[in-house]
């Protein structure tokens, strides 16, 4: 059995191979000493792990476990993946939308690192509860669905008002910035939380849109658990790409392309 571990800075992700048969499993990086306690009761196993808390993991298993280089294994899991799914993209961006964002462009033979954005899932998670105090994941990202911008973020139309507008007028102008023209409003935490999927993803997809004219493609793949059970994220974030010209794709459980790379790296 080959088992490939991403221990990220929020979750750990691991794939199993038996048997041409593949599982999928996430712990959260807290539970990092329960995920060792299971590797120790296997044997017969080949072990890899990448991801920013590998070094520790591999100290506290028995195994001897393959290490390898984090952004090397997300672009091979990446590639297997997209042939999994008959993707087939000579190159492209991939966005990793984890706990922070981290950018990259991609050929059919290599990756370089293009940027990266601290606007990711930790800053959902961080400041949804700062603006709301809910931290359980599932209740934020459903509760998001049912919220309204409007009146938190500024658009294009707001400041010009009805006059032509030099670029589309329901672009945000700026996230948040409409807060203090309705000072005597309720702000639910569903629009709260809306806004903070607002900022987080066009963030991302801005940083993104820019590599990829820098590198002159149109493909930009995001992956990365932020988008797991959030559709609002996730719409926000094919939209604009669409809006700004690019073509964008997510993959089933492309979250887990570290996990899987590690294995082939
Ligand atoms: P990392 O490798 O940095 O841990 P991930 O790609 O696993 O990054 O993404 C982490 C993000 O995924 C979190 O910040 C959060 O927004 C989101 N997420 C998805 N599912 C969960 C969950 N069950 N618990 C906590 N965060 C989750």
């Amino acid at each position: 059995m080959k088992i490939g571990i991403d221990a990220g800075g929020t979750l750990i992700k691991v794939v199993t191979e038996l048997n041409n048969e593949r599982t999928y499993q996430k712990w959260l990086a807290t539970d990092i000493d329960q995920v060792a306690d299971w590797l120790n009761q296997l044997d017969d196993v080949e072990v890899s792990i990448t991801g920013g808390k590998a070094q520790y993991l591999d100290s506290c298993i028995k195994h001897q476990a393959k290490r390898s280089i984090e952004f090397d294994a997300t672009y091979k899991g990446i590639q297997i993946f997209l042939k999994e799914n008959n993707i087939d993209l000579e190159t492209y961006i991939f966005s990793n939308v984890g706990t922070g964002t981290s950018i990259h462009y991609a050929t059919t033979d290599h990756q370089e690192r293009a940027g990266g954005t601290g606007a990711g899932g930790g800053m959902i998670q961080g400041l949804s509860y700062l603006l709301t105090q809910i931290s359980d994941y599932d209740e934020l990202v459903q509760t998001a669905l049912n919220g309204d911008r409007d009146k938190i973020d500024l658009k294009v139309k707001h400041i010009y008002k009805g006059d032509n507008t030099p670029i589309s007028g329901e672009l945000t102008a700026a996230n948040f910035g409409h807060v203090l023209q309705h000072m005597n409003d309720a702000f639910p935490n569903a629009d709260r939380l809306a806004a903070v999927m607002g900022i987080v993803g066009e963030t991302v997809t801005t940083v993104s849109i820019h590599a990829a004219r820098q590198y002159n493609t149109e493909n930009v793949v995001f992956i990365g658990s932020s988008f797991v059970k959030n559709e609002l994220l996730k719409n926000i974030v094919v939209d604009y790409t669409i809006l700004r010209g690019l073509k964008p794709y997510f993959i089933e459980n492309g979250e887990f392309s570290g996990a899987l790379g590690s294995i082939y790296c």
